[in-house]
């Protein structure tokens, strides 16, 4: 399996900012497709184009020191997120996970059909 090294650009005290290697974000978004693991929001079906940098990476291993370098798998490491589903994971003090995320959005697309 490779891998490649980055800097972990994801949440640092519940800022988001952007993923900036782009050739590890492809690499997952390749594998993951553009589609979003928790909702499935679709930006081609919504606006019929796609602009890569709306995707946004999250890593699944949390990280806190800023500025560090570490090898991360793309696939298994990273995931896409939508911008409002990345911004919601960091919401909470505490990083959410995916599984959580999912739990969350499954309950709110619950409620709204009631
Ligand atoms: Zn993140
Ligand atoms: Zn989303």
């Amino acid at each position: 399996m490779v891998s490649w090294f980055f800097q972990h650009r994801c949440s640092v005290n519940g800022v988001v900012s952007y993923e900036r290697n782009l050739q590890a974000r492809q690499q997952c978004i390749k594998y993951h497709g553009v589609k979003y693991v928790v909702c499935d929001f679709d930006f081609l079906r919504e606006y019929g184009t796609i602009r890569q940098d709306y995707i946004q990476v999250h890593h699944l291993i949390p990280i806190h020191e800023n500025g560090k370098t570490y090898e991360v798998n793309p696939v298994t490491d990273i995931v896409p997120l939508c911008p409002n589903c990345h911004a919601m994971i960091h919401r909470e003090k505490d990083t959410l996970t995916i599984e959580e995320l999912k739990q969350h959005y499954a309950n709110a697309q619950t409620s709204k059909r009631l």
